[in-house]
């Protein structure tokens, strides 16, 4: 049985590099019922981002007019660049009766939080901090100046670890499972579950069951 009434938001944060793209863009083709919020950034698209998929891409007058007409529920500097996340999709989206699903930096994750209380807070953890450094080198889309001030982000990150709901270590895939990822698994239990908690559920639904 689907839970009634409203969706439900699910923020899944964590370090750069720490997989987010993967273990979200993964889950979201196994869960119909999950919508992914797109948000808006200043950065450039690297290849393969199409607009409006990966991000909304924006120059930055753009982006600065949008923050004035309080187009974004939250706005961040991240690196040198602005990313926000739109406020219309989250409402209309939740209201609609799907769940969504967005994936900011652990300051974003947390000031949605204070606009949606019951949101759920995922934290993606890399199993070392090495490997973070890892994966930002092999995607080869940042300077290892930007590597370097992306892994002391991490580090300050992971100081509001904390202040999350779950914590998902993505461990490193043996070579020969490198096609499935148990974070994963880990995300999609925690989004199932959260369908299954009991306040979700008025008691009409359980005279319905009983009355049948
Ligand atoms: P990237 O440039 O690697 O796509 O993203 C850099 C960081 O910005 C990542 O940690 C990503 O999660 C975060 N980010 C992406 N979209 C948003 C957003 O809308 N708000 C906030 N606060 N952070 C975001």
């Amino acid at each position: 049985m689907a839970s009634p009434g409203p969706g439900l938001l699910f923020v899944v944060s964590g370090p750069s590099g720490a997989g987010k793209d993967t273990v979200v863009d993964t889950l979201r083709a196994r869960l119909p019922r999950l919508r992914y919020s797109v948000s808006a950034t200043t950065r450039a698209p690297r290849d393969g981002e199409r607009d409006g998929e990966a991000y909304f891409f924006y120059d930055r007058a753009r982006f600065e007019k949008k923050m004035a007409d309080r187009a974004f529920l939250e706005t961040r500097e991240y690196n040198g660049n602005l990313y926000g996340t739109p406020r219309t999709f989250i409402d209309a989206t939740l209201a609609e009766g799907y769940d969504v699903v967005l994936k900011p930096e652990v300051n974003g994750a947390l000031a949605i939080r204070r606009s949606y209380e019951s949101a759920v807070l995922v934290f993606l953890l890399p199993d070392k901090f090495s490997h973070l450094r890892m994966r930002l080198a092999a995607r080869r889309t940042e300077s290892s100046d930007e590597i370097a001030a992306r892994l002391a982000i991490a580090h300050d990150e992971l100081k509001q670890i904390r202040n999350f709901d779950y914590v998902i270590i993505n461990e490193q895939a043996p070579p020969d499972r490198r096609d499935h990822l148990a974070a994963v698994d880990d995300l999609e239990a925690i989004v199932r579950a959260e369908r299954f908690r009991i306040h979700h559920y008025n008691d009409d639904t359980f005279r319905n069951v009983e009355n049948a």
